[in-house]
């Protein structure tokens, strides 16, 4: 099994991805946790990363899909499913996709689509800011990565609406209704 989770920032995505990780033993890759540890790291792919990903924005993609195209062929090799959390996030990063997955063989790949109001999805980013002290959840980068979602990231859901089959998942409700809602599309 195969997930492309994808979604606004703040519906829950990475709360969501770790629970099917362990229910369907999959790798969850999340470019921004991978971002975050390399910043901490202060590797010379965190200080690249760096500026855009506390301002907000999004970092290039040719960093972005070279570090996607590494971590796919390593699990490749473990012959495990992933989960892509936080990644294709811009129309060229999902056509980089295509051929990756043409090249490693991969052909079924769900992607599902979470979403959830923006005030909702405002409201559960300055709580994780509160209690996590993530530096890109301040109301005011919260606001700029929610244009920078409808400018650059939705297209991306376009872009798999005409490609591959796709599934629209209600975001609002507990944890445990939404990963039930999930899994009951993917089984
Ligand atoms: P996330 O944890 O997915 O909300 O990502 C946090 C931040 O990491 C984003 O606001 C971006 O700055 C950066 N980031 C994560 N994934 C990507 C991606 N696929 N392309 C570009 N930037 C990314």
């Amino acid at each position: 099994m195969n997930i492309i989770l994808f979604g606004p920032p703040g519906v829950g995505k990475g709360t969501q991805a770790e629970r099917l990780r362990d229910n369907f033993n999959l790798h969850h890759i999340s470019t921004g946790d991978m971002l975050r540890a390399a910043i901490k790291a202060e590797t010379p792919l965190g200080l690249e990363a760096k500026k855009f990903v506390e301002s907000g924005g999004l970092v290039p993609d040719e960093v972005i899909i070279g570090l996607v195209r590494e971590v796919l062929i390593a699990d490749q090799q473990q012959g495990k499913g992933f989960l892509l959390d936080g990644f294709p996030r811009t129309v060229p990063q999902a056509e980089a996709l295509e051929p990756l997955f043409a090249e490693l063989h991969i052909l079924d790949v769900s992607i599902v689509v979470l979403d959830a109001p923006e005030d909702e999805l405002v409201k559960r980013m300055v709580k994780r800011g509160a209690d996590s002290g993530r530096v890109d959840d301040t109301e005011e980068t919260i606001r700029h990565r929610l244009v920078v979602y409808h400018d650059q990231t939705k297209p991306v859901q376009d872009f798999y609406a005409k490609r591959r089959s796709l599934s629209l998942v209600d975001g609002l409700g507990s944890v445990e209704e939404i990963t039930e809602r999930i899994q009951t599309i993917l089984q």
